[in-house]
């Protein structure tokens, strides 16, 4: 008998049919013997619709109200899911964010989760029934609602699972598990069995979307293993926990695609100090994320900086770039949106030597030039024109043989 906390994406609740099959998983799971904690998402489509409404108004509407106004689509699962499970007799209550007593901190849009009181969800338990909790929101200090980024509710989840020391954070969505690639583009992918948090966590940041990566940090901070399964099938999915040797001996686990990136570039920049400190601190400020920089040898004393942001805060960083070039005397400011990043990541490249150089040997043999490379210790990205994504993404899937090594990490 185990404590799970399931939860349920925007397709596994997508419709009235849907939704009642989840609610007979769960009393399955109820009946094996299992206390279950249910989390929900929007039906599908339903969060989308509710920013279209919102911005159909005002192009850039109060966060503070669009918080308000997207949180609304989790209240309305959690209460059909329990309305289902009740019709199976199976006693279900639904709890939003302040029901839940979900504390974040106040930065509307993309709060973070600063505490869950944990009694409410004790007592529903107690009580012999299924918590329904609606996932992606909740509550700050001042009493407003919050919600915690797209995707959300897996963070949500995995924080109730955390907070009461569940035995697994079941992740249920439209796709088996984790795979090597993405199967739509590589037709030889691989479901993952197991992989490391840490290899997760990159996978994920690489714009692999089936975990929300907030979800996968406090899954590894309070080790709480995920299982990422499908809610139309029985079969195991991936188990993402802490790595072990068996998953550190596989050099490279899989190869993602992000083409949510656009590259920037400063021309003729003063190498002097402090002029990155102060692009870059003034880019933080606007809570622009950045993820790649380089900066060129400096040539009489200028240099080029590049650098790559999100998609969505690209205007912003235009805009600081160029004011900030006018301010420091540098030069034009070069904004190229048709790029993409790839990535290899694999807990093993730590001990394996040649792993960047085979993959910049892959991609030249295809003749794709790479613009930008950035590292970590088990992650190698680089970033390149977006026309080549997919035939990078299967040269490099093919050229570490992920096809025929993920079997093995299967154990099959
Ligand atoms: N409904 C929210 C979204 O679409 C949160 C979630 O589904 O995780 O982003
Ligand atoms: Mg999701």
């Amino acid at each position: 008998m185990a404590l799970l906390v399931q939860k349920y994406g925007g397709t596994s609740v997508g419709s009235l049919e849907r939704i009642r099959v989840v609610a007979q998983r769960i009393a399955a799971a109820r009946d094996q013997g299992h206390q279950v904690v249910a989390v929900v998402s929007a039906m599908a489509g339903e969060t989308n619709r509710l920013f279209a409404l919102g911005q159909s108004l005002e192009e850039r509407p109060n966060p503070r109200e669009m918080d308000a106004l997207v949180s609304t689509g989790e209240q309305v699962s959690s209460a059909l899911l329990s309305i289902a499970l009740q019709t199976l007799k199976t006693p279900a209550r639904s709890l939003i964010g302040h029901q839940l007593r979900l504390l974040t901190d106040g930065v509307f849009s993309k709060a973070r989760i600063l505490a869950i009181d944990v009694r409410a969800l004790h007592q529903v338990l107690q009580a012999g029934q299924v918590p329904v909790v609606a996932g992606f929101q909740g509550l700050d200090e001042e009493g407003n609602i919050t919600t915690l980024g797209r995707g959300g509710t897996d963070t949500t989840a995995v924080a109730v699972a955390a907070a009461i020391g569940a035995d697994a954070c079941e992740i249920y969505t439209d796709v088996e598990g984790v795979f090597t690639a993405d199967p739509n583009i590589c037709k030889n992918a691989c479901k993952v069995a197991r992989i490391s948090y840490e290899e997760m966590l990159e996978l994920a940041s690489l714009g692999a979307k089936v975990l929300q990566i907030r979800s996968v940090e406090v899954a590894m901070k309070f080790g709480v293993p995920i299982h990422v399964r499908s809610s139309f099938t029985e079969r195991d999915g991936t188990w993402v926990g802490a790595e072990t040797r068996e998953l550190e001996s596989v050099v490279v686990a899989g190869v993602a695609s992000d083409k949510n990136e656009v590259k920037l570039t400063i021309r003729s920049l003063p190498d002097e100090p402090g002029i990155s400190a102060k692009i870059f601190k003034q880019l933080a400020q606007a809570n622009v994320c950045v993820d790649m920089i380089i900066q060129n040898v400096s040539l009489q004393g200028t240099t080029d900086l590049t650098f790559t942001a999100g998609k969505g805060d690209v205007a912003q960083a235009r805009q600081l770039a160029i004011s900030l070039a006018h301010q420091v005397g540098a030069g034009e400011v070069v904004v190229d949106s048709a790029v993409v990043k790839v990535s290899i990541v694999g807990l093993g490249m730590r001990s394996h030597a040649g792993v960047a150089a085979r993959m910049f040997e892959l991609l030249a043999r295809e003749g794709i030039n790479i613009q930008a490379i950035s590292t970590s210790e088990i992650k190698v990205s680089c970033l390149i024109h977006e026309r080549y994504a997919e035939l990078a993404v299967r040269t490099l899937h093919d050229g570490f043989g992920l096809a025929e090594q993920a079997p093995a990490r299967n154990g099959l």
